[in-house]
């Protein structure tokens, strides 16, 4: 094991990344992204600025598993005016105005026939919904209900400038080659337009832990896809079964960036690896967190723990989907997010590879009696003035455990301590030729 990957996890004398977790989804916030488009496409090429995403473009009418990749949707302008040409609603100011994949239409009606093209959260009256329409051909205009109450009667033109057409569903992929290819699957939704916490937060953590991981040695391998939500993922997965066979851990990632705590979502089986792991990254992590067992509703997980891939991957966020008022607004905007928060959500995404690539079984090369420390400079007395570069229980609990069937993270859990602390001391312990590493 090399001694970068022990170091994963403290980010000690490093930036946080927050400054460019925020710099990145300023960039990206005003862009009307979809499931397709080139809204989609220029986020994938923001992002290949900071990791060699590899781009895909599959074609409409493709077949994914039971679902049919649809026709790519672009938009150039829409917007409600009065007959004297006023705008009242205008997608150039809020990409969130306009219902996604609306087709186009150039019309002038009253009122009363708009309004049931018109959408509002009648509870948050500031507020813009996001709605989006993607497999039934539809047109509507979203708006705060107070601009709606607003309104007098009479005509109004209402343009949607936009095309509907055969085109291609973009996605980006990363592969980062470790020594094994058991790989790990980071997966976040790059489909919505300009909404922060639920999208842009997921994409920042995941590029800058990317770009982290690409820096160092790996152990297993690592692929991120930032993909249009449900449709991205049923078509990654329908064009990767061979990759898919290799996911030995993974996480969707989404909702990081807001006040919060962090919010893990199990795995279908809710025993998997990846579920014990992070569970015991937030059980040494500072409160409150939560652990929820899987439902087959929120993010891309729905698919990848459909029953015939079940594969182990969980869910990481801060406040789930659907959980915050501002969800699916537009006061999911940039004042939303905590560059705190977000720093502490890489914090512990960075914490969480440490413990899959820092996991390992051992046996001690002394079974009978504890080997002897202090010769080898691994004991500190007591009252001592020395301050070894690990805890001194740790050592001891690994030494006890590490009889060939426990594994680091075992010990960890066994000592009540960090997973680090075990690594830490595993390390020390190699170090003087008293551990064998034993291959499960
Ligand atoms: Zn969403």
């Amino acid at each position: 094991m090399t001694s970068a990957i022990v170091t994963l996890g403290t980010g000690a004398g490093k930036s946080n990344g927050a400054d460019a977790m925020m710099a990145l989804i300023e960039e990206l916030f005003p862009i009307c992204r979809s499931i397709t488009g080139d809204g989609l496409r220029l986020t994938l090429e923001v992002l290949r600025r900071y990791v060699p995403l590899e781009v895909y473009e599959v074609a409409s009418g493709t077949q994914v598993l039971d679902w049919t990749i649809p026709r790519e949707w672009n938009i150039r302008e829409a917007y409600i005016a009065h007959a004297d040409g006023t705008r009242v609603v205008d997608f150039a100011a809020n990409n969130l105005h306009i219902m996604q994949y609306s087709r186009p239409i150039d019309a002038v009606m009253t009122l009363s026939e708009l309004r049931p093209y018109l959408y509002t959260m009648p509870g948050q009256p500031d507020w813009v919904p996001y709605r989006t329409s993607y497999y039934k051909e539809d047109w509507g205009f979203c708006l705060s209900e107070r601009t709606l109450s607003r309104l007098p009667d009479g005509n109004y033109r209402v343009v949607i400038d936009a095309d509907l057409s055969p085109g291609h569903l973009s996605y980006g992929e990363l592969l980062l080659s470790g020594a094994s290819d058991q790989t790990v699957l980071f997966s976040c939704h790059v489909c919505h337009p300009s909404l922060a916490n639920d999208n842009l937060s997921g994409i920042a953590a995941a590029v800058m832990l990317a770009s982290h991981l690409q820096t160092l040695q790996l152990r297993y391998s690592y692929r991120f896809l930032f993909i249009p939500g449900t449709i991205g993922s049923l078509t990654w997965l329908a064009r990767n079964e061979r990759a898919v066979a290799k996911i030995s851990h993974g996480l969707v990632l989404s909702c990081l960036g807001d006040a919060g705590g962090v919010t893990y979502k199990q795995s279908r089986g809710g025993n998997a690896a990846i579920d014990r792991i992070v569970a015991h990254v937030l059980h040494h992590d500072v409160p409150p967190y939560r652990i929820t067992p899987f439902i087959p509703y929120g993010y891309d997980e729905r698919q990848y723990c459909s029953p015939g891939f079940d594969l182990p991957v969980g869910c990481l966020m801060r406040t789930p989907n659907g959980e915050y008022p501002e969800y699916h607004s537009s006061a999911d905007n940039l004042s939303l997010l905590r560059p705190d928060s977000l720093a502490h959500s890489l914090d512990v995404l960075r914490r969480i590879v440490s413990v899959i690539e820092g996991e390992a079984i051992y046996r001690s090369r002394n079974l009978k009696g504890e080997p002897q420390l202090g010769r080898r400079g691994l004991y500190a007395p007591s009252g001592g003035h020395r301050t070894l570069p690990y805890d001194q229980m740790a050592l001891l609990w690994l030494l006890n455990l590490a009889d060939g069937r426990h594994s680091l993270l075992d010990v960890a859990e066994r000592a009540g301590v960090p997973f680090a602390a075990i690594r830490a001391a595993a390390d020390a312990l190699i170090g003087a030729d008293l551990l064998d590493e034993v291959t499960p």
